[in-house]
């Protein structure tokens, strides 16, 4: 129920004991998804394997699709679209849930090792909007793929196992910092420093030799010497001693994968925090973890999705790839592989013609799954408060998103939103209507507006998220319950 107009207290104030325990044991389930899966390819390997075992076939397994049959198509390993066929003609519409499987995060350049000093480094080029200082002196951990010219694709994850070593940004100490500490946030750390910290051990000895005489007669106390050093980064002379530790990891990393240096040109390796997915706070009532947006909506929808048997409608689940840095490229969800796939289903279902695909979108409906800043406590003057989603009072729907007088938002039509409101209600889903924060404080979209590009019948409805694209954000295990609920009614009617 919603919270203004008829129960505003929390979620918890709502259920019973028993409910609890399955909302526990819901968040369990939620927490060993995101320990398996950090990355958006890892995301969409396990939905797939959840799929699998859930009687999902891949649409290539099909030569013809009937009600009830269950299929999905993997685009490039990074973006999933499942359907559960519905026993009404399609062109009558179908229900989606889409939500994305990117995070924020830290790329490793194409060209990402360096040596400097006695430390050698990752580069790395940060994906999605990040606050810059909250990347540093935490751990870290490389996940993603290294493919060679011969198309081998070597799988990296380091970090993740207890005995496995983790990475660290590095950040000046308070005792040095007086200058850094008088600069805004947004400039104190600097995207060029957010640089990984990778080794230290030489290949073999460094002796004078491999040194122009100059650097090491250097007295490196002073400051006109220090500038030299600098200039001097570029020089290949001084190389011959200084990239001893970058030859040693890459001799580390050519014993493990086989590779060379030139194939991280043909690698996608992620940073991201190497903390576990954690229950948060003495009562248990919360789910810490990197990466819930949007990996907590991504959860709730898909076991929404696998619970669906024979419905009505046909039921379509999305994770698309791409979202926090616009939803382009041919993973994202402004690409036409959606569309190409629900031609495909209409092939299949042998009902396509001329047409059909752009009647069947302006047909449909959808609920953009994405995640909703919830309102902070100790932060509470960016919120309106009577417009702000709360955390444990359930799935928030947002009937517009965008910016600053709705920029780039998705407006839901009223007359949708009221039959969303309508299966809510009648599900008896706990849901929250709220808007992302105070109209001049900023704003944010999702992929809602793609699809009501389409035609599509679209409003936003995800999990109240503190700290939200921080490195561990903080969720309600009531809320990622209720989304849950709220998905499965969407889907059922
Ligand atoms: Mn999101
Ligand atoms: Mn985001």
């Amino acid at each position: 129920m919603s919270k203004l107009f008829k129960e505003n207290k929390s979620g918890w104030e709502t259920i019973d004991e028993s409910k609890k325990k399955e909302i526990f044991k819901f968040a369990d389930d939620y927490m060993d998804f995101l320990n398996k899966s950090k990355t958006e390819r890892e995301i969409i390997s396990s939905a797939e394997t959840l799929a699998r075992e859930n009687g999902f076939k891949s649409l290539n397994e099909y030569s013809e699709l009937h009600p009830g049959d269950k299929v999905y198509y993997v685009n490039r390993a990074k973006n999933i679209y499942l359907a559960v066929i519905g026993k009404n003609d399609i062109e009558d519409g179908i229900n989606i849930i889409g939500a994305h499987a990117d995070s924020p995060r830290l790329d490793l350049k194409p060209s990402p090792l360096f040596q400097k000093g006695d430390l050698t480094y990752f580069n790395t080029h940060y994906y999605g909007g990040i606050k810059k200082y909250q990347w540093t002196t935490i751990p870290l951990a490389i996940h993603g793929v290294i493919v060679k010219e011969n198309g081998e694709k070597i799988t990296v994850s380091i970090g993740e196992n207890d005995n496995d070593p983790v990475f660290v940004i590095t950040d000046l100490l308070p005792h040095l910092a007086k200058d850094q500490m008088q600069k805004k946030l947004t400039e104190a750390i600097e995207g060029e420093k957010l640089d990984l910290v990778i080794g230290n051990i030489p290949s073999n000895k460094c002796d004078e030799n491999d040194n122009p005489k100059e650097l090491n007669s250097l007295d490196l106390n002073s400051q006109e010497n220090k500038l030299n050093l600098k200039v001097k980064d570029d020089n290949i002379e001084q190389k011959k001693c200084t990239e001893k530790i970058k030859e040693n990891i890459m001799k580390i990393l050519n014993e493990k994968y086989d590779i060379t240096e030139e194939d991280f040109e043909s690698s996608e390796l992620e940073i991201v925090p190497a903390f576990k997915a954690r229950t948060a706070g003495l009562d248990r009532s919360m789910v810490a973890a990197y990466g819930q947006d949007d990996k907590s909506c991504v959860y709730s929808s898909l076991r929404a999705m696998l619970s669906i048997e024979n419905p009505e409608r046909t039921a379509v689940c999305l994770f698309s790839d791409k979202e926090e840095i616009g939803s382009m490229g041919n993973t994202g969800m402004q690409s036409h592989v959606f569309d190409t796939f629900i031609a495909e289903l209409l092939n299949k279902l042998r009902v396509n013609r001329p047409n059909l695909l752009d009647e069947v979108f302006c047909n449909s409906r959808m609920l953009s799954a994405d995640v909703d800043a919830a309102m902070d406590p100790l932060y509470a003057e960016v919120s309106d408060i009577t417009n702000a989603g709360f955390i444990s009072h359930g799935v928030s729907v947002n009937k517009y998103t965008g910016a600053r007088g709705k920029y780039d938002s998705s407006d839901a039509n009223a007359e949708y939103v009221a039959y969303v409101r309508k299966i809510f209600n009648e599900n008896n889903v706990k849901y929250q209507f709220s808007e992302l924060g105070k109209v001049d404080q900023g704003g944010g979209g999702t992929i809602a507006y793609i699809l009501a590009n389409k035609g599509v019948d679209v409003i936003d409805c995800g999990i109240p998220v503190l700290s939200m694209h921080s490195p561990y954000e903080l969720t309600s295990k009531f809320d990622i319950y209720s989304a849950f609920e709220a998905y499965k009614a969407f889907f059922n009617n």
